[in-house]
């Protein structure tokens, strides 16, 4: 078992807090790029419409992903606040400090990982 100090937790904590604050800055982001551009569309011609048709298609599966991170870095938050940090969420083992140093919101183990992307291959 390999548990993560205080200090590796605290810059955790950092990383994850820094990237969430990220994302929810590019969600704002997009969100008003979509108002301007559903404000506009009344009076754009017709190529216009199908261009930006094409940049909000390519926009929602960005937000989609970020949207998709965030909740997985919020996931892993509360798990700090309740002390359940690194314990997997499939197998209840202790992930390995390693495992969450590199990738800070994983919430399984490497082993559960493994078998999920085995699966849905
Ligand atoms: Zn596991």
């Amino acid at each position: 078992m390999n548990i993560l100090t205080n200090e590796q937790t605290q810059h955790i904590r950092q990383t994850l807090e820094r990237r969430a604050a990220q994302l929810q800055l590019e969600l704002a982001t997009h969100r008003e790029a979509r108002e301007r551009a559903d404000a506009e569309s009344g009076v754009a011609d017709t190529k216009d419409v199908a261009n930006s048709q094409a940049n909000d298609e390519v926009g929602a599966a960005e937000a989609e992903r970020d949207r998709n991170e965030l909740a997985q870095i919020e996931t892993a938050l509360q798990r700090l606040e309740l002390g359940r940090y690194g314990e997997c969420s499939d197998c209840s083992e202790t992930i390995d400090a390693s495992r969450l140093l590199a990738q800070p919101a994983a919430t399984r183990c490497l082993r559960c990982q493994a078998q999920r992307e085995r699966m849905r291959a």
